[in-house]
């Protein structure tokens, strides 16, 4: 689905290479821990891929086509084949759970008809559709991730990129926060989520890629956070 050549990005005014001659493949329908301390290049990786960010070298295709050439329109295109959830969750803090989903298809233009039905079906998934109403600020911070997760998949995207989505919610919300990603990859979602939440990676048993100075060290099918078996 995602392979990068290659790839290595330097910032403006920067020495160091923020990623060093990254390859790696996504195939469709795989779910991907970014791991490795802060400043190893996670959060770079995921904006390359949403396409934030050109590598200032190496390759980035998407089935096959390099994201660098992409059109304004196909750049478009392709943004919303994407969900994005971030640390912070960014609700918009005046609007209700429901509004914020909605947001995310009124802005692609999607009718009134086909908001009331989908934005209560991916609050059904994430578990909040009796909070429709209520506002972010009501909610915990386990909830209010749960509404971002549900604003990702209601234009129900082809990959889900997440950057260290649980760093705000206690350890039994993020918990079922990962399951709750987990529950979207078997239904056939995409999934790379850069974390630090070494517990999570450990039980969920996923591939696993870890990232130190922009390079990468490791990358194993059924991996834990550290080496360790
Ligand atoms: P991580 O997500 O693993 O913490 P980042 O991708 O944020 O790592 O950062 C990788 C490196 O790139 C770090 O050395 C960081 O300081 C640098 N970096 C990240 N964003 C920028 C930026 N906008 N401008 C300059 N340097 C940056």
């Amino acid at each position: 689905m995602i392979s990068l050549n290659e790839v290595s990005k330097r910032y403006p005014g920067s020495r160091e290479l923020a990623l060093q001659s990254v390859t790696m493949t996504v195939g469709s329908g795989e779910f991907v821990f970014l791991v490795g301390q802060s400043g190893a290049g996670k959060s770079t990786l995921l904006r390359l891929l949403f396409r934030e960010y050109l590598p200032s070298s190496g390759v980035i295709t998407y089935r096959g086509r390099n994201l660098a050439r992409f059109s304004g329109g196909e750049l478009l295109r392709y943004r919303r084949k994407i969900g994005m959830v971030f640390q912070d969750f960014r609700l918009l803090k005046q609007k209700t759970v429901f509004e914020n989903v909605a947001f995310a298809l009124e802005v692609v233009g999607h009718s009134p008809q086909s908001i009331r039905k989908s934005v209560p079906a991916a609050l059904e998934e994430v578990g909040l559709l009796d909070r429709m109403l209520a506002f972010p600020a009501e909610l915990s911070g386990g909830e209010q991730q749960r509404v971002g997760i549900a604003r990702a998949m209601v234009r129900k995207p082809q990959l889900i990129l997440a950057d260290e989505p649980t760093g705000n919610v206690d350890p039994d919300n993020a918990l079922q926060l990962m399951e709750l990603f987990a529950a979207i990859n078997r239904a056939g979602t995409t999934i790379v989520i850069a974390t630090h939440a070494s517990d999570m990676v450990d039980r969920l048993r996923q591939r696993v890629v870890q990232l130190e100075r922009g390079r990468i060290i490791r990358d194993v099918k059924r991996g834990g956070y550290s080496n360790e078996p």
